[in-house]
């Protein structure tokens, strides 16, 4: 996609501190980190929001959360726990519209948003 500002990430045209990369999955640090340990998994697909997952997409989505699981490993926040969130569209807060996986951890979180 074009204007996406995370297409321009995995093909390498703004730089970013990549943490895990694969043929279909990408992980970087968050620009603007909400904990000490922030990132971003995505799938190299663009996928514009959560609301557009298809069944064939149902193997590459399952796959982020082993990617996940790798990151936070990597990151040396597995041990002690960390907090996955996609925001979905406009009431969800979404930004940047290429679906994504923020990881954050590193302290105790606050503000737990159960609904
Ligand atoms: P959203 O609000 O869409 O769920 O989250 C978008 C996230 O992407 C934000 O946390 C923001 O800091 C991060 N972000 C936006 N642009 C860039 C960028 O160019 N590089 C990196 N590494 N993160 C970005
Ligand atoms: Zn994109």
């Amino acid at each position: 996609m074009e204007n996406c500002v995370f297409c321009k990430i995995i093909k390498k045209e703004i730089p970013a501190e990549i943490v895990y990369e694969d043929e279909e999955i990408m992980a970087f640090k968050d620009i603007n980190p909400a904990a000490p340990v922030h990132i971003l998994v995505i799938p190299k697909k663009h996928i514009e929001k959560l609301t557009d997952i298809t069944t064939e997409d149902e193997m590459l989505i399952g796959k982020i959360y082993t990617v996940i699981n790798k990151v936070a490993e990597k990151m040396g926040i597995s041990e002690n726990g960390f907090r996955v969130i996609a925001n979905c569209g406009e009431n969800g807060g979404q930004e940047v519209k290429h679906i994504h996986f923020h990881i954050l951890g590193g302290k105790r979180l606050g503000d737990k948003i159960v609904g």
